[in-house]
């Protein structure tokens, strides 16, 4: 079907082998297509992408626990009655090792991936939702050492902290963002899902994100075995937080405001809390030799604030409040602070690490023995820019100019 929709660009072919891809529960999987719009402000166009990989039966334990009580999640979500589904639909979620690369998420990859895109295939078959666990863990280890911790945690409690759960609290928050964020929730009867047009990427992603913020903190979390206390959640609270107010801004070039739809998301969600939170002082920056930090006072006020955001962005999308969408993305998520940012960037600078991480793909050989498939050799190269060439000698099949 999908070679079908390669052949023909039937929009709906796509449709129907999206609806064949997620009842497809294989140990072995992928994602191919152009998929994602993140990349175009108009949220038209999307880049070509695919993952290839299989199934973490350990891990996979963890999202199946979460998505086995999706409907408890949400009956008790914080948001109107009206926009809840009463039947949430088969949400699929697993944990997966990617074993390779290609299009746009290569070299530098999504850490989760929840699809399809499309809200009523979603709606009337289900999705899949998956967390790329080798990925979030060689990006754990890379930064273990990298000093960034140190640079912009406040204390050297919420170093520790950060060092023993942040990789459970992201592994958690992703889970929770694609296994049942995504999936949460209902348009009213008659609203175009695509009503949010621009900035339908960056509103969606921060439902998600809510939702799994919102979620970190509840008592059900340790109640289900996935937690062992809140110490996880606060993690997670202090590292969103820091990066949406802060650390993110080292990926944007002086001068230039936000664009992508994570990022313009994830500030526009710290932002909004840091200034609803100010007559609590919820959210607090302060200055110590010269340096910003931000730390969080009280984390059960934040879990509250990210309930009231996740309610109204939940209307927003369910009743096609454009208006509203606009307003928000643009009075919260895209500005940044001029000298915030360059005081961050001056800092990072320092720290000679790269903004973006990206990966080299595994290299695999078929082995055969009197024509059937054996074995398969697998190599680890280490250079990029070796990778690239030898990609555009071998498997460049369009002349540059068609
Ligand atoms: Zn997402």
């Amino acid at each position: 079907m999908l070679i079908d929709y390669y052949r023909t660009g039937d929009l709906n072919t796509w449709d129907q082998y999206n609806i064949l891809w997620a009842q497809d529960t294989s140990f072995v999987d992928y994602v191919n297509g152009f998929i994602e719009v993140y990349g175009d402000p108009l949220g038209r166009k999307a880049t070509w992408e695919s993952v290839v990989n299989f199934r973490n039966e350990e891990a996979t334990r963890r999202t199946k626990i979460i998505s086995q009580n999706a409907q408890w999640f949400e009956d008790h979500s914080p948001i109107d009655p009206r926009f809840k589904k009463q039947k949430v639909k088969g949400v699929s979620a697993k944990v997966i090792t990617v074993a390779q690369l290609g299009g746009d998420c290569y070299p530098a990859t999504p850490i989760g991936i929840n699809l399809p895109n499309a809200d009523w295939i979603r709606k009337e078959h289900g999705s899949k939702s998956v967390t790329m666990e080798n990925i979030t863990y060689a990006y754990d280890q890379a930064s273990l050492g990298s000093g960034f911790l140190e640079e912009f945690c406040y204390s050297s409690a919420e170093v520790e902290m950060a060092k023993k759960y942040g990789p459970l609290a992201d592994n958690l928050h992703t889970d929770l963002h694609e296994c049942l964020g995504h999936g949460s929730g209902q348009l009213l009867p008659g609203v175009n899902s695509e009503a949010l047009k621009n900035y339908q990427s960056a509103l969606e992603e921060a439902r998600a994100d809510l939702f799994a913020l919102y979620y970190l903190m509840d008592p059900k979390m340790i109640e289900l075995g996935l937690i062992p206390n809140f110490d996880v959640a606060k993690t997670e609270y202090n590292a969103y937080i820091r990066n949406g107010l802060m650390t993110q801004l080292t990926r944007i070039e002086p001068g230039k405001n936000i664009e992508q739809a994570h990022m313009r998301n994830r500030q526009l969600i710290a932002i909004w809390c840091y200034q609803k939170g100010l007559p609590n002082n919820v959210i607090e920056k302060k200055v110590k030799d010269g340096k910003t930090y931000v730390i969080i006072n009280d984390y059960e006020h934040l879990r509250t604030l990210f309930g009231e955001l996740l309610a109204e962005i939940q209307r927003i999308k369910s009743e096609g409040d454009y208006t509203a969408g606009k307003e928000l993305v643009e009075n919260y998520g895209v500005k940044v602070d001029p000298s915030l940012h360059k005081e961050v960037i001056e800092r990072y600078k320092k720290l000679n690490l790269a903004p973006y991480g990206g990966f080299v793909n595994p290299l695999m050989k078929p082995l055969y023995e009197n024509g059937q498939l054996v074995d398969v050799e697998i190599f680890y190269p280490d250079d990029y820019v070796e990778q690239m060439l030898y990609y555009s000698k071998n498997y460049s099949f369009l002349p540059p100019y068609n």
